[in-house]
């Protein structure tokens, strides 16, 4: 731009000019708050600046740059250390450092809520937040392994939950709620990790394009020879039927040996002896050699095992008697009139039976895993006096949506209950509450349809309809008491622990899935009930996984659902900016000679000498007790101008 005799208005135009190019940093100010595509188009605009952070108020919206931005060194952290929300721009450290400081000045527990769809940027935020307290909170008196712990928690549990997708390279099947607990002095202390719903169906089955839990490639292509000869592993996933039905082992994101020696030296860090490793490893494989299990019929159509190797394998890793195991996966026991009769399993039964067996062994390690874990993270100031005076931040890292569509298809499996009986039974339970819809229900309530199989639930801004085809088979725990007590008598002591003997005399029905989740989603809220909550809301950008693309539909579509216009709409009821009395003086007193370079008073006296001098209007502003309520965001922007100039 030339330079012209008004040096001012240029500097000032030039402004503007940046401003128009990254657009602003609170969509509050957004001069029309109440358009979907000005909101669009101030996204765009920052996106194609690498600026993936903007705020709606307190609310931190993240789009995923799908690139290394350079953006979570130290430097960064420490620019965000201590300063207030406004004065810099939009990051996740801003949000980081304002939960933790509200942690430390009002002692309540806090809780930052990291929502998104797969793939949007919920677990590296998380990440990315645990690494700024890990980093720039002081370190403990006693026991500073916590840091450690509370960092190499995270490779562990990803190795063993987290999965390639079609949507997400690292995709997290597992919800999970992280809470770190703060001493009296700030200093990270302890921590406990909920985990809920671990998609057990991926052990035996992947889509296509998809991978099984990350920790079966980076055992095989990690583990030393050594360890792979003593597991009867061979190195090659296709020669494994659980590895090969996604037909995509190797991707090209992923470095599965590299991440293999991340996990081994996490595992160390996190408390596991020797001895364990081996015992988890162990398991790791025995899964795997239960899926080269084949059966084949006899004259009777009766399961017969015809790969004794595999049974040799599991006998060993599990320590289980080879007979007794074979014995389980052909038969179902039976207790008729106190008598116990051995029933054989066809072949689909079988591979049924088989399946089952792999997906528990499976999700009860994952869910031992975590208790591990937990112990390691227990505050071991526990008994302590100071214990009692710790503070809470928590981190929830929630599921991407998933909504999915089917051809509404019923398929029985040897098991009870169908999908749509499922569905019927949810009905039941849930037909009252106005924001669930069925095929059934919806005919009554709109026009709408539904297909068979298919239940709608109307979310805070939309609604997404999700299908119950494959729901069941996809939690279903049904796992034949013979196997059970096989299991029960397993000498790998993890196992052991896994598998109960009470669970076998206890006679109440095992819970059912919807019943655990139920459960599990009500002790989270408890949980979120009593904190202070933050909001980080991640986008997707494409669905290609790559960098620089901003696909139009598919962001407008989250910005619905995640209910961003509402966010806006809310903070921008009231007045649109409150500052405390400091941080306005201190940001503009430059721009009054009266307040610059000191000013001596009270720094409300200071801020209203500062505004009466730049000519705000009664009805722009009101002094409130601590801070001044700035009602137009154009306002604001005529100062921070002024700034510029
Ligand atoms: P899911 O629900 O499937 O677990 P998610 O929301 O947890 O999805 P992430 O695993 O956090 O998604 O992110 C997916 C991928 O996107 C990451 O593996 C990483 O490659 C990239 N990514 C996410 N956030 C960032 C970021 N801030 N900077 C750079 N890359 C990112
Ligand atoms: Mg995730």
């Amino acid at each position: 731009m030339a330079l012209g005799s008004d040096g001012v208005r240029v500097t000032m135009e030039s402004a503007l000019t940046a401003r128009d190019r990254v657009g602003v940093q609170d969509f509050v100010l957004l001069e029309n708050f109440t358009s979907e595509a000005a909101f669009m188009e101030n996204l765009r605009r920052r996106f194609r600046e690498n600026l993936i952070y903007t705020y709606i108020g307190p609310v931190l919206v993240s789009v995923n740059p799908y690139r290394d931005l350079q953006i979570y060194s130290r430097q960064h952290m420490e620019r965000y250390r201590g300063v207030s929300f406004y004065e810099v721009p939009p990051h996740l450290f801003a949000v980081a450092d304002t939960v933790y400081r509200a942690l430390r000045t009002e002692r309540r527990d806090q809780a930052v809520m990291i929502s998104g769809e797969s793939g949007a940027g919920k677990t590296e935020a998380t990440k990315r937040l645990l690494q700024f307290y890990a980093e720039t909170c002081p370190a403990p008196e006693r026991g500073g392994a916590v840091r450690d712990r509370l960092l190499q928690s995270n490779p562990v549990l990803e190795a063993f939950g987290n999965a390639k997708t079609l949507r997400n390279d690292n995709s997290s099947r597992f919800g999970k709620y992280m809470d770190v607990q703060f001493d009296f002095k700030g200093a990270p202390v302890g921590g406990h990790i909920l985990s809920y719903l671990l998609e057990k169906s991926r052990v035996v089955h992947q889509n296509h394009g998809e991978r099984n839990f990350h920790i079966f490639y980076q055992l095989l292509e990690g583990g030393e020879e050594e360890t792979l000869r003593r597991l009867g592993l061979e190195r090659n996933p296709q020669s494994y039927l659980y590895l090969v039905k996604g037909q995509c082992a190797k991707v090209s994101s992923i470095n599965d040996k590299s991440d293999w020696k991340v996990v081994r030296k996490a595992l160390t860090v996190i408390d596991f002896t020797e001895e364990e490793v081996e015992e988890l490893l162990s398991i790791v494989a025995s899964v795997l050699h239960l899926g080269n299990i084949h059966f084949a019929a006899d004259e009777e159509s009766n399961a017969q095992v015809t790969t004794e190797n595999q049974i040799k394998y599991l006998s060993r890793l599990l320590g289980v008697e080879g007979a007794t195991l074979r014995e389980a996966l052909t038969h179902r026991k039976i207790i008729a009139k106190g008598e116990e009769l051995l029933s054989p399993l066809n072949l689909e039964q079988a591979a049924y039976a088989r399946d089952a067996l792999a997906k528990a062994v499976y999700s009860r390690t994952f869910t031992w895993l975590v208790g591990k874990i937990n112990r390691s993270l227990a505050s071991k100031d526990a008994e302590s006096p100071s214990w009692r005076s710790t503070t809470v931040l928590g981190l929830l890292d929630i599921y991407g949506f998933e909504v999915f569509q089917h051809n509404d298809e019923e398929c029985l499996r040897p098991g009870e209950a169908t999908d749509l009986t499922f569905l019927e039974k949810l009905e039941d339970t849930v037909k009252q509450h106005p924001h669930f819809l069925t095929h059934k229900l919806a005919d009554q309530r709109t026009r709408k349809s539904l297909g068979r199989g298919e239940f709608r639930l109307l979310h805070y801004a939309g609604e997404v309809t999700y299908s119950v085809t494959g729901f069941l088979d996809k939690n279903n725990d049904l796992l034949f008491r013979n196997l059970k007590e096989t299991m029960c008598s397993s000498k790998n002591p993890i196992m052991s622990q896994c598998f109960d003997r009470n669970e076998l005399s206890d006679k109440k029905r095992p819970e059912t899935v919807a019943t655990q989740f139920k459960l599990s989603l009500l002790q989270l809220v408890e949980i979120l009930k009593s904190k202070e909550p933050a909001y980080v809301r991640c986008i997707k950008p494409n669905d290609a996984k790559q960098p620089g693309r901003f696909d139009e539909v598919l962001i407008r579509h989250q910005v619905k659902y995640l209910g961003l216009m509402e966010n806006l709409r809310v903070r921008r009821a009231g007045f649109a900016y409150r500052r405390k009395y400091e941080v306005f003086l201190q940001r503009y007193k430059s721009l009054c000679p009266e307040t610059w370079p000191t000013w001596a008073g009270r720094p409300q006296d200071g801020v209203a000498v500062l505004v009466r001098h730049l000519g705000y209007k009664p009805e722009e502003y009101k002094m409130g007790r601590t801070k001044i309520f700035i009602r137009f965001p154009k306002t604001l922007f005529a100062t921070e101008d002024a700034l510029e100039v």
